[in-house]
């Protein structure tokens, strides 16, 4: 990932509340108040071992934006002063879900997580990717850069601004928030589909040769695919614009082999990763 004037890089600050919670401040984007204002700090206690076994349910073993929401429910005391009831965790940016989850596995299990082992495709070997979440890197958004957009449900909401005079593209994009991840749940298994339905989500405004394009979510997605759309080299140059402008936890740049310094986009499993079930020493 790299820098850009949209975002600050920087670490998991952390500081001890009342009554032993943690206090998570700054977060990443944050919480739209009704006033206009942008609130940036969550409130969250250690998670206890209901987390495990709620996450074990069937319902979150085969849905990741509900085994996100158990986690943050659990942890959560309030963000941005509200308390996490469903329309709150959907409109969480999905950078400050991940920072969340993170400080709260912290919190309660220590700053190492191991994940379970992977294979390779560089190499073939075998290896147990591991975090130190200390020494993760954190992109939170500039307030004074990135653009106040009110969505088309009237919600006010975060985005930043993306022009080529070269593929003739300006585009506003909306940072992806909890609600994003129900489009893509049903493709979430297949990589580029789930990236392409998400990219068509946060289009906010799009501008293409010239021309306004109307379409939004799936009719923007339909539109782009067809004959009639964006040429590939120009979609995959705002589809990296976007990838390069998500606020968050870098979790990419910790995935490397150690054998040959591949790097992997790995699925952040809330259960087998951030809540690993004990299995016995032997083993
Ligand atoms: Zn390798």
């Amino acid at each position: 990932m790299s820098t850009s004037r949209y975002l600050e890089s920087g670490s998991l600050t952390l500081q001890p509340g009342e009554d032993g919670t943690f206090i998570v401040d700054p977060l990443c984007c944050g919480v739209h108040k009704a006033d206009g204002s942008v609130d940036r700090t969550a409130v969250i206690r250690k998670l206890t071992p209901r987390v495990r076994v709620r996450l074990a349910e069937p319902s979150a073993q085969n849905d990741n934006l509900e085994a996100g929401n158990i986690l943050l429910r659990e942890s959560l005391v309030e963000v941005g002063g509200e308390k996490p009831t469903g329309s709150v965790l959907d409109r969480l940016y999905n950078g400050d879900r991940d920072l969340i989850q993170m400080a709260a596995r912290q919190i309660s299990m220590g700053n190492t997580v191991t994940y379970q082992p992977v294979t390779c495709p560089g190499c073939r070997g075998r290896y147990h990717p591991v975090i130190t979440i200390d020494n993760m890197e954190v992109f939170r958004v500039n307030p004074d850069e990135v653009e106040a957009i009110t969505d088309p449900a009237g919600n006010p909401a975060l985005g930043f601004r993306v022009e080529s005079a070269e593929h003739e593209i300006e585009a506003v994009v909306r940072f992806s928030q909890g609600r994003d991840q129900k489009a893509v749940e049903k493709v979430r298994r297949n990589f580029v589909a789930a990236l392409h339905r998400m990219i068509c989500e946060c289009v906010h405004s799009f501008r293409f040769r010239g021309e306004e394009i109307e379409h939004r979510g799936a009719a923007l997605q339909a539109w782009v695919e067809s004959p009639a759309g964006v040429p590939m080299d120009a979609w995959d140059w705002l589809t990296e614009e976007i990838m390069d402008h998500q606020p968050g936890p870098d979790l990419v740049n910790f995935m490397a082999c150690p054998d040959c310094g591949r790097r992997e986009l790995l699925d952040l499993g809330a259960s087998d990763f951030l809540v690993p079930t004990p299995r016995g020493r032997r083993r």
